[in-house]
């Protein structure tokens, strides 16, 4: 079976998109599939550091596109997971090294060998978002419960309109129900109610998502945090099985009915 390429983008950049590219791989590979990791950020590669790999990369993508080294060359396998590998981005390079018919040729080569390429995309909507995106079959659009980051999210989601087949779904990050129980923060159901597309997770705050960045542990290795639930739950509804959206709050109700209680006026 051939792999399915998904590309993790945003509107806005930091809102952890190389978090969650970094965490589905491993909650995938956890699971048992086959997985590559691809860094879209020529110049900026930070998902080998988020992976603690950096110390273990000697070609990158640009070499393979260059014909420098062979594919399997530059494929790092992770420490940990032994069906989990990351593709480096070439850090002294600028993002023209690159070209979208490149990264289509690189994963052709690599969808016979893997069940899922998961492309991290850049910020921007320029040359390396263009590149991220044009294997693309499946894009999952970050987003943080900020005006700001909900409306960059709305423009990059009009683009991908252009592309007819690959439908976006929505990662929710950052999401902190003290914040929306004070209404100090947009709800998820706000957010997809702006964006109007489909739910396909939603991510706690958690300043442990920093510390496992520093020690180069994605957290989703941690199984007994929300925040690593969270993603392999993601990862479950990627797999096609029918996960109910987590509790943020200790209630023990479903995030989505409990805040939809509180910010539901009237009929919708
Ligand atoms: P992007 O790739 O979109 O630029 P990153 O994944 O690099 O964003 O994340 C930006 C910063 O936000 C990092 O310092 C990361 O550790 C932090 N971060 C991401 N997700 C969370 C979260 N759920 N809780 C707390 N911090 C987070
Ligand atoms: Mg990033």
């Amino acid at each position: 079976m051939a792999a399915r390429i998904i590309t993790i983008t945003s509107g806005k950049g930091g809102v952890g998109k190389t978090t969650s590219t970094a965490n589905l791989g491993v909650s995938l590979a956890l699971m048992g599939k086959r997985v590559v990791v691809m860094d879209g950020d020529i110049g900026l590669r930070n998902l080998d550091v988020i992976m603690g790999l950096e110390n273990r990369i000697i070609y990158d993508v640009v070499d393979v596109a260059e014909g420098v080294c062979r594919l399997r060359q530059a494929l790092v396998r992770d420490k940990k997971l032994s069906e989990l590998y990351l593709l480096p981005a070439a850090q002294t390079r600028d993002k023209s090294s690159l070209s979208p018919n490149d990264v289509i040729q690189i994963c052709s080569q690599l969808v016979e060998t893997f069940d899922f390429i998961l492309i991290d995309s850049p910020a921007g909507i320029e040359q390396g978002f263009r590149n991220a995106i044009a294997p693309a079959e499946e894009v999952i659009v970050v987003v943080t419960p900020e005006v700001s980051s909900v409306r960059d999210a709305d423009r990059v989601i009009g683009l991908l309109e252009e592309r007819p087949g690959v439908t976006p779904r929505l990662l929710i990050n950052r999401v902190n129900s003290a914040m929306i129980k004070r209404k100090e923060m947009l709800s998820p159901d706000d957010v997809v109610e702006i964006l109007a597309i489909e739910l396909l997770g939603i991510i706690p705050e958690d300043e442990s998502i920093i510390v496992s960045t520093n020690h180069g542990t994605p957290i989703a290795h941690d199984e007994k945090l929300l925040v690593s639930r969270a993603y392999h739950n993601i990862a479950r509804r990627l797999l096609g099985e029918d996960v109910p959206f987590l509790a943020l709050s200790d209630s023990g109700e479903s995030a989505r009915g409990w805040l939809s209680r509180l910010f539901r006026t009237g009929d919708r």
